[in-house]
């Protein structure tokens, strides 16, 4: 016999469906939740828990407000069993992922455990940089040849990091290739990058059980985005390299547990996926550069992404289309030009 579970051992309701709001436990000590995020688009996220000896192990904490904290008291009265959290382990700093910290640290009397970049992140973000300061994204934006329009949607649209996160004092560190042992089982931590700085996800080898975060979801694509704070940023090629590593590391046979949609089997397929998809728009802008010889991440959105998005969206188009296009400078296909005026433009002309 090898290692890991057959079709006949793997539980069969891990792939049930848990309705909004609602909570399902899916293999034996793993509790699916369900909570609802104010993000139009992504609708809602997966927390999980694990049975941890005499505790629970959490996995991240959701978008913070009156609604979730409702049903995560629901959850920890209906399905702890009498037992306490003992742990939380957040897989990066967004919001949907991080609101509530600061609120089940406090109630469990616990610290979170995640990686020292998205510790310092999410510190960053309350501060007013990665999201918050909304004018200085706009500068952003403007000087990256958005449509003006846009600019009004994008300002009252957006939903401020702030409002949603709150973060405690202290954390402890977790580390890539550290093993957390969680109710005797060995889940070894491997992070990744791109759509966040360094994204931990936690794989289970023996039971062939990977939970992914924002770094592998089905049926959408996580955003990869170039930030104002850092505008040569090349997120596209660390996420890229972060996607060969999990093919290298996670076995086809394992059952993907996302942060995002429904947990579904085999990694391989769905990475292979993702990297066509990326592979895909950068074509679509090398014809665009082809065609016109220069263009700025503002000009190339009606042509990557469909029209009509919200605030929130435009925000993450304008940071995709400039990861695509700074991804092409990486490569050396095309050039990023400053002007005087301060416009940013990518062009062929490479010397
Ligand atoms: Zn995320």
């Amino acid at each position: 016999m090898t290692a890991g579970r057959t079709d006949e051992t793997m539980s069969p309701t891990l792939f049930a469906p848990v309705e909004l709001g609602g909570w399902r436990e899916i293999d034996d000590g793993l509790i699916r939740i369900n909570l609802p995020v104010p993000f139009r688009g992504l609708r809602q996220v997966n927390l999980w828990l694990l049975r941890d000896g005499d505790g629970w192990t959490m996995i991240d904490c959701g978008w913070g407000d009156e609604e979730t904290r409702a049903i995560l008291e629901t959850v920890w009265r209906d399905a702890l069993g009498g037992r306490p959290v003992t742990r939380l382990i957040v897989t990066h700093f967004h919001p949907d992922h991080m609101g509530n910290c600061r609120w089940i640290c406090d109630r469990w009397s616990i610290r979170p455990q995640m990686t020292q970049i998205e510790w310092m992140a999410a510190n960053l973000a309350l501060r007013g940089l990665y999201s918050d300061d909304v004018e200085f994204r706009v500068r952003f934006f403007v000087r990256n040849g958005i449509e003006p329009e846009l600019l009004d949607v994008f300002r009252n649209g957006t939903i401020l990091y702030h409002l949603g996160v709150e973060i405690p004092d202290d954390y402890t560190r977790l580390r890539d290739g550290d093993t957390v042992v969680i109710g005797g089982s060995r889940w070894r931590v491997l992070t990744g990058a791109g759509h966040s700085p360094d994204l931990a996800t936690l794989y289970d080898s023996r039971r062939r059980l990977y939970i992914a975060g924002d770094q592998l979801l089905p049926q959408i694509t996580s955003n990869v985005s170039v930030w104002p704070s850092e505008p040569c940023a090349t997120p596209l090629g660390d996420f890229l390299s972060s996607l060969d590593r999990i093919s290298g590391e996670v076995s086809d046979e394992a059952v993907v547990l996302p942060s995002h949609r429904e947990p579904f089997r085999g990694p391989g397929a769905r990475v292979r996926e993702i990297q066509a998809h990326h592979e895909q728009r950068l074509n679509v802008l090398r014809a665009l550069l082809r065609e016109r010889g220069s263009v700025t991440a503002g000009e190339s959105l009606p042509v990557l992404f469909r029209p009509n998005l919200d605030g929130h969206q435009i925000s993450f188009a304008m940071g995709e289309a400039l990861a695509h296009l700074n991804h092409l400078v990486q490569l050396g296909e095309i050039r990023r030009i400053e002007s005087r005026d301060g416009l940013i433009r990518f062009t062929t002309k490479v010397h």
